[in-house]
């Protein structure tokens, strides 16, 4: 009897902490609402996501692509990067593109008090504003960690959480992975993650060449589909 007790409770234990995690975690959970994952509304358009930056090598060569393509994205910027390459964020925002916050230091949310991401979120902020003379009303957690207090601490602030639906996995795959990856998950109103910068703590630059490589091959496929791309204003609740 004891043992049948223990392994009931063991079990809804397990069941519970694998729900929690799904919870926090994954991009498409709605448990912390509310979250931008897509725009099923928004017909045959999708909006283009490049989070981590502003990177020396590779936000440029992003820019590059997007404006030969005439393609619109959001950035989701680092307070630490901003410091690093503020004439990226210029640059960023001067060719319409648009941008978001991703923390100062890139840290996982999870197990945070509010104190500490208001700071993080705040710090940024105050970077970008310096830089770019406006605050970002879009905001992304670093690897998609959502934890309590992250919502009512970005509405007291009048900011969307934003997460994604389709990713090009760009972390992981070789150029071909990433368009395939991509094109995988495309479907109307799809909010696309990938990246064109570093973690703040990682000591070397990531190398984001394969998504650089892989960019105009997506951009041609969603076009190819009949898709176009949309800011990702247009695909935000209204305040
Ligand atoms: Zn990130």
């Amino acid at each position: 009897m004891f043992l049948m007790t223990a392994g009931i409770i063991a079990a809804a234990g397990l069941a519970f902490g694998f729900w929690f995690w799904w919870a926090c975690a994954t991009p498409s959970s709605t448990f912390f609402h509310p979250v931008v994952i897509s725009n099923p509304h928004a017909g045959k358009r999708v909006a283009l996501t490049f989070d981590d930056g502003p990177a020396q090598r590779f936000t440029g060569q992003v820019l590059d692509i997007l404006r030969e393509h005439k393609v619109p994205a959001a950035f989701f910027v680092c307070g630490k990067n901003v410091e690093d390459h503020p004439d990226l964020l210029r640059r960023i925002v001067a060719e319409g593109h648009e941008v978001g916050n991703h923390t100062y230091s890139h840290p996982y949310l999870f197990f945070k008090s509010k104190q500490r991401m208001a700071a993080e979120i705040d710090r940024t902020q105050a970077t970008i504003e310096k830089v770019v003379g406006f605050r970002p009303n879009i905001f992304r957690p670093p690897y998609g960690a959502r934890w309590f207090g992250l919502v009512p601490t970005l509405r007291e602030r009048g900011m969307h959480l934003v997460m994604w639906s389709a990713a090009g996995y760009d972390w992981k795959k070789d150029a071909p992975g990433i368009t395939a990856a991509t094109m995988k998950e495309l479907k109307p109103g799809a909010v696309i993650l990938l990246h064109d910068g570093r973690e703040t703590r990682a000591a070397a630059e990531i190398d984001r060449s394969r998504t650089v490589e892989a960019l105009p091959a997506i951009i041609a496929g969603i076009r190819q589909r009949g898709y176009a791309f949309a800011p990702l204003r247009d695909f935000l609740p209204p305040t």
